[in-house]
């Protein structure tokens, strides 16, 4: 059995029965790391002697006993901004290049309740800024479907471990798009959670009132698997909701549509959309509707601000929270400067890559005084005019179907030298953190040179079940899911 072939339901199953041990699962996802990784890049770095020990010892405690919680020995990768004890976290950043911290995130400490094995930890851009992990200050990663293109970002690590089988399921960020974009990129599931329904408690920040950790996946039914057990409130993270966590993989009963109201914003087929990704997209309406789902057009009319809106608001949260790194608090400190002005200016100079550098720039102008009004509190209000439009349109559907990407993965270097080209990539992702709405990408279909496109099902605040329940019903009636990579 390619035990690195299966899904995490199906591997969780098989580890249940007892039909395979711990150690095994590790040995098999060791082989499958050491073959692609060298050309996938996906990791930063690498603890499978540390999973093994792990596993080991599960296997031991295990001995004639199976009862197991669903996570049990299941090799996941991590996204190297979210914190785990003892296991060396970068933020794909010179910054952090050696900071290990003493603690773990609170959505890791659940997973290590239930015994995971963490495989390691992977790339991102630099502080989770970017959208095709070219950003990191150690090398892109690449795309497993061409490793001449990108894996979509910034989560674009995770997204390519989780395509190329070198983990069972993963944990990626999102503050603009980066679980759903590198999701649609890789041809995998990701999605991210309404904003304080997963703990934020122990993931680097990066814009605290956009970040949320959530899962990426190879299909549906695997994500609401992992998002049983990472969501809930945490008292450590004054943001995280304090409302019931539903057991999502009832979600998944349910393999149609009927009486779900799906809402088409025209806004978002507009000028810019890649025509194989429209003509794929809308195929998907088409089967949400054979699967009985009521297709109706909605208005979201303020799309055309979302890019500035969110590029404002996510620059001025990163320039506060990226002051923590100085010198003196946290990881790299500059050595032999005369004043310590200098140790300050020096660190951050070193520290930073340019893309980290610009976004302090452009966020400590917008915020600073004369300028404040102009640039972050219209930024502010153009916000609460976006969560309004999400507001109106579900009165009148339940779901709302869009593209995850304007195109499918670009090649690297494609836009690495154009960062408003960049920016514009984020266009149909960033107005659901800016409302705060839950939304899965899911695969939908390729384009003609092998690159898997996604499709976007924005949902409810915490209705990340009626998002599953769509997804789902889509997955099932196709096969998408099914297709992997060739990488080997
Ligand atoms: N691409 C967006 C950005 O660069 C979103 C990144 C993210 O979600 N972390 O900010």
């Amino acid at each position: 059995m390619a035990l690195h072939k299966l899904t995490l339901r199906e591997l969780s199953d098989t580890f249940g029965k007892g039909e395979v041990t711990a150690a095994e699962i590790v040995r098999a996802y060791t082989l499958r790391i050491n073959q692609v990784e060298p050309k996938v890049k996906a990791y930063i770095s690498q603890i499978k002697d540390a999973a093994m020990v792990q596993a080991e010892a599960l296997d031991q405690k295990l001995k004639g006993w199976r009862r197991t919680m669903p996570l049990m020995g299941m090799p996941l990768a991590i996204k190297d901004n979210i914190c785990t004890q003892g296991v060396l976290t970068t933020c794909a950043s010179r910054m952090l290049a050696t900071f290990v911290p003493p603690y773990d995130a609170t959505a890791i400490a659940r997973l290590r309740g239930q015994s995971y094995l963490l495989l390691g930890k992977t790339n991102l851009d630099e502080f989770a800024m970017g959208s095709s992990t070219e950003n990191s200050a150690f090398g892109p990663s690449r795309n497993p479907w061409n490793l001449s293109a990108v894996p979509g970002g910034s989560s674009g690590g995770s997204a390519a471990a989780v395509a190329a089988d070198e983990c069972v399921a993963a944990l990626g960020s999102d503050t603009g798009g980066s679980i759903r974009q590198p999701a649609a990129c890789c041809g995998v599931v990701g999605l991210k959670p309404t904003y304080g329904r997963v703990s934020r408690y122990g993931l680097v920040a990066f814009a605290s009132s956009l970040d949320q950790i959530g899962p990426i996946t190879k299909d549906v039914a695997d994500a609401a698997m992992l998002l049983n057990v990472i969501a809930g409130h945490d008292a450590w993270d004054s943001t995280s909701a304090n409302l019931p966590v539903p057991d999502y993989t009832k979600a998944l009963k349910k393999k149609d549509v009927k009486k779900l109201r799906i809402g088409v914003p025209r806004e978002y087929f507009a000028e810019g959309l890649d025509p194989e990704v429209e003509q794929a997209v809308m195929a998907a309406v088409e089967e949400l509707k054979t699967l009985g789902g009521e297709i109706k057009d909605v208005a979201l009319p303020t799309t055309n601000a979302a890019v500035a809106t969110y590029y404002l608001i996510a620059t001025a949260e990163a320039s506060s929270n990226l002051a923590r790194y100085d010198g003196v608090k946290y990881g790299l400190r500059s050595k032999q400067n005369k004043t310590l002005l200098e140790m300050y200016m020096k660190t951050r100079q070193e520290g930073f890559g340019p893309e980290v550098k610009r976004r302090i720039m452009l966020g400590t102008y917008a915020l600073s005084a004369g300028y404040y009004d102009a640039y972050y509190a219209k930024a502010q209000a153009a916000r609460t005019l976006i969560r309004q439009d999400f507001e109106a349109a579900f009165c009148e559907v339940d779901l709302i179907v869009t593209p995850v990407m304007p195109t499918p993965a670009f090649k690297l270097g494609e836009k690495s030298e154009d960062p408003l080209q960049m920016y514009l990539s984020d266009i149909y992702t960033i107005s659901v953190n800016l409302a705060g709405n839950p939304a899965i990408s899911i695969p939908c279909g390729f384009s003609k040179t092998g690159l898997p496109i996604g499709l976007q099902l924005i949902g409810r605040p915490f209705e990340e079940e009626t998002v599953l329940r769509g997804a789902y019903a889509y997955e099932q009636a196709t096969d998408w899911h099914k297709k992997r990579s060739t990488v080997r």
